[in-house]
């Protein structure tokens, strides 16, 4: 893929980059690894001010930034611009929050026959991060404030067709005060991150992005056994249940679905409804989905812009198209546009079965799929019923059954009565092949720690020994 700024409304190729050699690939790792040594060595304190000098950045800079992240994507300007605040407040969270964090965590010296013991977290060195444009901003914040403030350095390489914002992202933390080499912005293709990950300086790697791209990383980590993270697809369920504020529901559902323009990972993407409110549910969606404003994402009265890529918008459409081969029933939207920019309506499809596409596959894009069930156990099988397992919903007013849910969703959240999203207190993160390992709160921080035990003791063989399994 070329690394370029496209515009998504328009098609235009706005700027373009030559991806770097070999050679500035190599000296960008090498200023990374002596930035590491530089930086594990402050103090947390003088972290967290440097932190705290990016939110202020990216503040003053909101509505700069928002631009030019709406013209790289595609994203709503109002979109782009609380997106901006979001990694503000993030970066706000772990300056605040990292001390307490990173603090030394005594353990029961007694029982392990200590004078002291503790655990301590240690940084790593440098963290390779390759990351998605959906949230161009959003997405590399979340690892780089919590590995930032740890002590690490981070290695960016951005979707190719984010690198304005990509560049952008290095010159906030250096302009904020980190040292130079704590952060940096690699311009180059996904065939790159072999050779970088392989490096031995690097010593762990972050992936947002599609499944397939998580395998072949997660293949490169395990050959050189590097630690990763991986944040991948999702189709989420968003089930309704006879007990739920259909009106409320219904309005959540549409902005669940069609936020980014539909393509977020957390996206609700299959709305599993219980038969006895199915039609209601049905036709109040619809009719939200329908009225929603497709047009220019800086024009403050739209609110689905145009796909990302053109690519992304041909996939979307093929899979509406392989469901309505199939005898699914299209309920709004499913018509490709013509005219320039990479629009697609917001569409509802049901009567859906397992041998179409949508059924088991992502849709990056604003296309709902409608489900009826009969009972509990069906919605929590149809919703349990693939390989994803990032976020889900649940609509019920019923608090034994919204404690069914908890437990028995199968994915790396539930949100009861409310939209999938992402805080930095909470962890996110998911399970089957949404990826593992944690995002945001103290866990995402410690992703990229050394959990080191230490144990001081008298100087005797061994108190425990004779105790010893391993
Ligand atoms: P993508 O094609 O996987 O790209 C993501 C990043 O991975 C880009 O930087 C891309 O580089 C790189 N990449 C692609 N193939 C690679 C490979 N074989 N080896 C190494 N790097 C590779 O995904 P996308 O289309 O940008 O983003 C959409 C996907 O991301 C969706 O599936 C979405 O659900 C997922 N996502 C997940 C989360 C989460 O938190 N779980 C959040 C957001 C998005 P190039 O751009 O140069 O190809």
């Amino acid at each position: 893929m070329p690394i370029a700024t496209t515009n998504p409304a328009t098609g235009q190729v706005l700027k373009t980059y030559d991806p770097m050699s070999d050679e500035q690939i190599d000296a960008a790792i090498e200023r990374a690894d002596l930035a590491f040594r530089q930086l594990r060595d402050t103090t947390v304190a003088q972290r967290a001010e440097w932190l705290t000098a990016a939110a202020d950045l990216l503040d003053a800079e909101r509505d700069s930034t928002a631009r030019l992240m709406t013209t790289e994507m595609g994203k709503t300007l109002a979109a782009a611009k609380a997106e901006v605040t979001k990694c503000a407040t993030a970066c706000r969270f772990y300056a605040r929050n990292a001390p307490e964090m990173l603090a030394d965590e005594p353990a029961d010296a007694a029982s392990v026959k200590a004078i002291r013991a503790y655990v301590r977290y240690q940084p790593i060195g440098p963290v390779l991060a390759v990351m998605p444009w959906n949230f161009p901003l959003w997405q590399v914040m979340r690892f780089a404030a919590p590995a930032l403030m740890a002590g690490n350095t981070g290695l960016l390489k951005h979707a190719s067709n984010v690198p304005q914002t990509a560049l952008y992202l290095e010159d906030v933390f250096r302009r904020a005060g980190f040292p130079e080499g704590a952060f940096t912005t690699l311009l180059v293709g996904s065939d790159a991150v072999d050779r970088i990950l392989r490096d031995p300086r690097v010593r762990a790697a972050t992936l947002t992005g599609s499944e397939p791209a998580g395998r072949s990383i997660a293949q490169i980590a395990g050959r050189e056994l590097k630690k990763t993270v991986l944040e991948l697809g999702g189709s989420d369920p968003f089930v309704v249940m006879p007990s739920a504020d259909l009106d409320k529901a219904a309005e959540v559902a549409t902005t669940a679905r069609c936020q980014n323009n539909g393509q977020s990972c957390i996206a609700a993407k299959r709305f599993i409804v219980h038969t006895d409110v199915f039609d209601a549910f049905a036709e109040k969606f619809t009719a939200r989905m329908a009225a929603l404003r497709v047009g220019d994402p800086m024009d403050d009265d739209t609110d689905v812009g145009p796909l990302a890529s053109e690519r992304g918008r041909d996939e979307v459409h093929a899979q509406v198209t392989d469901a309505v081969d199939r005898g699914a029933t299209v309920l709004c939207g499913g018509e490709k546009p013509s005219g320039d920019g990479w629009y697609y309506p917001p569409t509802v499809v049901t009567d859906l079965r397992p041998e179409m596409r949508m059924w088991a596959e992502e849709v990056f894009g604003p296309v709902a799929g409608l489900y009826r069930v009969g009972s509990y156990d069906e919605a929590v099988e149809v919703a349990n019923g693939t390989s994803f397992g990032l976020g889900s919903n649940a609509w019920t007013s019923d608090p034994a059954e919204q404690e069914r849910f908890a437990t028995d969703l199968d994915a790396g959240n539930v949100f009861v009565n409310g939209m999938t999203t992402s805080y930095p207190e909470l962890p996110f993160g998911g399970v089957k092949n949404s990826g593992y390992g944690r995002e945001l709160s103290a866990l995402g921080m410690r992703e990229f720690c050394n959990t080191k035990t230490v144990w001081v003791g008298e100087g005797e063989a061994g108190a425990g020994a004779g105790a010893h399994a391993e």
